[in-house]
């Protein structure tokens, strides 16, 4: 029996159609330059945000953490939201890899506001505050159950950065899931960040791979930083093929999983058991229930009807919709939830 995975929208499977491309890639030295597949993905998908330059990179964690490593250097401090994958999922890497610490803000569901970060800026002429370096959103929030911005507030956020100088980065690991709903375009929604992090392998379904957007000295320190930090690939146009294909297929599709996470929130909200439901956005779905152990109960029971979810933090739980999930599959996975008692 075949097993429906809503734990990520990385468990996704290369299709025959991706894995043709990725056989048949020209390929060369990347670490020379000299790799054919890289250097156009890396300048198609920097032309569609508008960026002079990119960075091919084997995770969206290296991106952000060579992004937070070029513009920090050791003392300096980032903003981010409390629960921003730089600062949760990435292994204290700002500390260890930038030797740079973080002012954290409480968000919500990971968003933070022009308010909230201009009150964090240290001041800069008192040698006893760390000097604020950087400031990171994240768009979709992914602990904030996929949560987009208003991109108004990425706007203000950004005229505050340029009032007190200061770049601004996105960890754009589904920016794709927010610009099939907030409708801005590509090119207008890049300009306010110095940097971006895009993954190919969450929602577009490469089974490897992220790059790094920015201008042409920044992609130039970057590349640098990736060598350090043991990302400089030789014949990666065999992974950037399936990148690339992600990139031109499976954009528009994204809108199949907003609507089935919706589905989802739908059937979940019907459970006695369901405290609350994270609104759906895009294809993240977090639902709180009354007790951990109830989760627990709900989750053994999914995997028991071969559904697989995620524990998500306390009486939590997070499904994610994404490519690999069939109309079949959503049959079957909603009258299944409808079902638990
Ligand atoms: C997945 C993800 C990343 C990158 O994760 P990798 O597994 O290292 O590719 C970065 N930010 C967010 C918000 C993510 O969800």
């Amino acid at each position: 029996m075949r097993r429906i995975d809503f734990r990520s929208d990385t468990v996704t499977k290369p299709s025959d159609a991706m894995r043709k491309v990725m056989a048949d890639a020209l390929v060369g030295d990347d670490v020379f330059g000299e790799d054919p597949t890289v250097n156009a993905l890396e300048k198609e998908v920097a032309q569609y945000f508008g960026k002079e330059a990119a960075l091919f990179c084997p995770s969206g964690t290296q991106t952000n953490q060579i992004a937070i490593a070029v513009h920090c250097r050791p003392g300096d401090e980032v903003i981010c939201a409390e629960d921003a994958h730089i600062y949760m999922y990435e292994g204290g890497g700002i500390a260890r890899n930038a030797g740079a610490s973080v002012r954290l803000l409480k968000g919500n569901r990971g968003r933070i506001t022009a308010n909230e970060v201009e009150s964090a800026i240290m001041d800069a002429d008192n040698v006893h505050f760390p000097l604020t370096r950087l400031v990171a959103l994240e768009d979709t929030m992914n602990r904030g159950g996929g949560a987009i911005y208003d991109f108004q507030e990425v706007i203000n956020i950004s005229t505050v950065c340029k009032k007190y100088n200061l770049p601004l980065h996105l960890d754009g690991a589904r920016v794709f899931n927010a610009l099939i709903e907030n409708g801005v375009q590509p090119v207008d929604y890049a300009a306010p960040f110095e940097s971006i992090s895009i993954c190919l392998s969450k929602g577009l379904g490469a089974p490897v791979g992220s790059l790094l957007l920015g201008n042409k000295d920044f992609i130039r320190q970057a590349r640098r930083v990736r060598k350090v930090f043991g990302g400089g690939m030789r014949q990666a146009g065999i992974i950037a093929a399936g990148a690339l294909y992600a990139f031109r297929e499976n954009r528009e599709r994204l809108k199949v999983d907003h609507e089935n996470a919706r589905r989802i929130e739908e059937c979940l909200t019907q459970l006695s058991e369901v405290v609350e439901v994270m609104p759906v956005q895009t294809n993240i779905v977090v639902a709180k229930m009354q007790t951990t152990d109830s989760a627990q109960r709900f989750l053994a029971y999914l995997m028991n009807e071969n559904i697989l979810a995620m524990p998500f933090g306390a009486g939590a739980i997070r499904l994610v919709t994404h490519l690999d999930i069939s109309e079949q599959d959503m049959i079957y996975t909603l009258e299944k939830i409808t079902s638990f008692e």
